[in-house]
């Protein structure tokens, strides 16, 4: 029997001791993130009432590597580097020439990608003394890698996690709960931000607009406490490029280079994660690589939104932020992937889209639980639903590729395991979801919200 390499890995001592900043290789590409009230690019000042200055100085960095702190290291080093696996089962299962791997996030404490950043946000801000912090979460991964950290360094957290999310998947509640983090469902009746939604609509599933404005306004109100947020700003995809890093000395030990780079997309960072450091090499152009973000139909801000500058959060409390999205009023329906639901996208990732080195694809519910199970059931491990659009987007290119009788090298991010989202597999298998259609006409909401892109010029 010839024998096949299914797992890669790499000894502690090859794990790469710095992040990658794509920020300092896009020239001046980057637009600013402004001040709301004075629409004018947003200083470190004005964001120091959300984050410690440690952070606020990569969000704005143009160095192109920075230091991973000791402290941070040795915690990754729980769970990192992480495997990079041939999904040897899949190709046989699919009868496709293309060569598929993976590398799986789902090993650490908290079970996904989050914990990447989760643990750098904590450490900084317990350098800098800060005492609580205040974050959102939708399906619970953010909230519950963020509970791990704070548990560890000692900082208090209060999480505000999507109603819908809350209601399906109790049991992230009582992970966050164990690491002593405490959650409450959003919209809640603790902020104002909170109770002016329910006045609205007392029955709101929430979404992570909302539940960023909850966190924002507990964190602004109270000079001790702190915000922190899982995706889309600059210092969390930095953290999380440490799977791409990985994954590139974990290639360098194969015969393969990825042509293809896929991640699902909520706000952008475990794309970002294992995509950054291969477009690194495709902006230099040293290689030729597709980068594929993929994201549900449902929640369509990449193949659908617009470009523009809109705020981060339903309440408009945060800095408008250059990128791609549906409108900051925008609900999402409630699908079974809440950390895909976010109605923006990170503006580094936004500017790729623009420059046409990231593509982006959407997928029905269906589809992606039923390309999730096709890749349990051949390769054993349960993926988030999350991670099961990009599934669906690999399956897709892997067939293209049979099609083709070419022998692409695909390689995506299993950025978390399902094992907390039982619920949601049991609905699919009792045949209880459905897909949603995204309604065209909602984009005209959009223009009322947003902001055009000359502001930052005036
Ligand atoms: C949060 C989450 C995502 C989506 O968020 P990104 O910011 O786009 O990474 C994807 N997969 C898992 C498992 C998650 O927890």
């Amino acid at each position: 029997m010839k024998k096949q390499n299914r797992g890669i890995v790499l000894q502690p001592n090859e794990m790469p001791d710095k992040w990658y900043n794509i920020a300092a290789d896009l020239g001046g590409k980057m637009l600013p993130p402004l001040h709301p009230g004075t629409l004018k690019p947003l200083d470190a000042v004005s964001m120091s009432a959300l984050f410690p200055d440690a952070l606020i100085a990569q969000e704005m960095s143009g160095e192109r590597y920075i230091k991973i702190p000791d402290e941070v290291m040795d915690l990754y080093s729980m769970f990192r580097p992480s495997p990079l696996y041939r999904a040897v089962n899949l190709e046989k299962m699919l009868d496709t020439p293309a060569k598929i791997y993976y590398k799986y996030e789902g090993v650490s404490p908290s079970g996904s990608h989050k914990t990447n950043t989760a643990i750098p946000q904590a450490f900084y801000n317990k350098m800098e003394g800060v005492k609580k912090i205040a974050t959102e979460t939708g399906a619970g991964q953010w909230g519950s890698a963020l509970s791990f950290a704070c548990n560890h360094f000692g900082i208090d957290l209060q999480v505000f996690m999507v109603k819908v999310s809350f209601d399906q998947k109790p049991y992230r509640k009582m992970l966050m709960n164990l690491w002593n983090g405490k959650v409450e469902a959003s919209p809640s009746m603790t902020t104002q931000a909170g109770r002016d939604i329910l006045s609205r609509q007392p029955d709101s599933p929430g979404s992570l607009g909302i539940a960023i404005s909850e966190a924002i306004e507990m964190a602004v109100s109270d000079p001790s406490t702190k915000y922190a947020l899982g995706s889309v700003l600059n210092h969390v995809l930095l953290h999380q490029t440490i799977i791409g890093l990985e994954a590139e000395k974990q290639f360098a030990k194969t015969d393969d280079y990825p042509d293809i780079v896929i991640g699902c997309f909520g706000g952008g960072s475990n794309f970002a994660g294992i995509s950054f450091p291969f477009v690194r090499h495709h902006l230099d152009g040293k290689k030729k690589t597709r980068f594929i973000a993929v994201e549900p139909s449902s929640c369509p801000k990449l193949t659908k939104g617009i470009f523009r500058y809109d705020f981060g959060d339903v309440a408009g409390m945060t800095p408008l932020l250059p990128m791609h999205t549906l409108g900051h009023d925008f609900i999402p329906p409630g699908i079974h992937a809440g950390g895909l639901r976010y109605h923006g996208a990170a503006p580094l990732v936004s500017t790729l889209v623009n420059e046409g080195i990231v593509e982006a694809q959407a997928y029905d519910q269906l589809v992606c639980f039923e390309a999730g199970l096709k890749f349990a059931q051949a390769e054993g491990i349960l993926p988030a639903p999350e991670t099961t659009h990009a599934i669906a987007a690999v399956i897709k290119e892997a067939l293209i590729a049979k099609a083709e009788k070419t022998e692409k090298t695909i390689l995506f991010n299993l950025s978390g395991h399902g094992y907390f989202d039982m619920y949601a597999y049991q609905q699919y298998f009792d045949n209880k979801l459905t897909n949603f259609i995204f309604d065209d006409a909602q984009l005209k909401n959009i223009d009322k919200q947003t902001f055009p892109i000359e502001l930052a010029f005036q």
